[in-house]
């Protein structure tokens, strides 16, 4: 192929998100947000709203329960995936369960519900790390007053990749990759990989013409398309035109690839709420404090 078709082919970084500070969601999650739909032009990065990353961090142990209390969510899906340590949780829809190493949870909050997000009690008692992404996907408009769903996804069905060059892998959570399917179900068009990169490892990914696409280093350290760095707890967001995308791993890196669909629609959001329309924000706070999302 000749270098300028080539060059036309790739989808270009077009920014990178750096060194961001920790704060803590209850008294169980250090977290770095890595993105935040209030702080961008929240149809750039469409359907993704939020990325929070939490620890790694060590924690002694303790009978106490670490977490956050029961709270609302309307109108999208938070999806969490855990590193290390266990997360437990429950919601007045009537899911509910243990998220370990590895798992991934998949919950629609949708016409809303609450919910409390805890350390399980085991991981408390026995202290040790915790390490956990939450992911907020957006819904289009016509599936925000949908029911809500819970999906409990195990890692023993996230299908995974070995990768060329080296003895990375991909874990496919969402969407596809090499002809695999992950488990999850969405309810637009969503992929959702999980990368284990070694040092030394130099990959070409075709990504998705058309969609958002945004590479998360949790760990380690990449070059992307051959120039700037992303580095732990960095971000990086690429043009919708084009689709390769070429990572250099220069540390052992434990990485997210998300790619999505965009919704073209108006986005307005309140704490845990995200609506199309202010009314609907306020119809939301109403539902909530007369109790129409349920009670643990
Ligand atoms: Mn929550």
């Amino acid at each position: 192929m000749q270098a300028a078709n080539k060059e036309k082919l790739v989808k270009k970084l077009y920014s990178i998100q750096r060194s961001l500070d920790r704060h803590w969601v209850g008294n169980g999650f250090p977290v770095r947000t890595l993105f935040a739909y209030p702080n961008l032009d929240p149809l750039k990065i469409s359907p993704f709203l939020l990325l929070d990353y939490a620890g790694p961090m060590e924690f002694t142990p303790t009978n106490q329960r670490r977490g956050v209390g029961e709270h609302p969510h309307r109108g999208f899906e938070t999806v969490t995936i855990v590193y290390k340590g266990e997360v437990e949780h429950r919601d007045s829809s009537g899911g509910g369960g243990i998220i370990r190493p590895g798992d991934v949870q998949w919950m629609t909050a949708a016409s809303g519900l609450v919910h409390d997000e805890f350390h399980s009690r085991d991981f408390a008692q026995r202290g040790g790390t915790l390490e956990m992404v939450q992911l907020w996907v957006n819904l289009p408009a016509k599936y925000k007053m949908a029911s809500p769903r819970y999906q409990s996804i195990l890692s023993d069905r996230i299908p995974s990749v070995s990768l060329p060059g080296g003895d990375g892998v991909v874990r496919v959570i969402a969407g596809e990759f090499a002809g695999l399917r992950g488990p999850a179900q969405t309810f637009t068009p969503i992929h959702v990989w999980d990368l284990r990169l070694g040092t030394g490892q130099k990959i070409d990914l075709e990504m998705f013409v058309g969609y958002t696409t945004v590479l998360v280093v949790l760990k380690g350290a990449v070059q992307v398309n051959e120039s700037e760095a992303i580095e732990e707890a960095e971000i990086g967001f690429f043009d919708r035109a084009g689709k390769s995308i070429h990572i250099n791993c220069t540390k052992d890196a434990t990485v997210l690839l998300l790619s999505g669909e965009p919704i073209d629609e108006p986005i307005v959001g309140q704490g845990p709420f995200v609506m199309n329309s202010l009314q609907e924000i306020r119809q939301a706070m109403v539902d909530y404090q007369n109790g129409k999302m349920g009670h643990l």
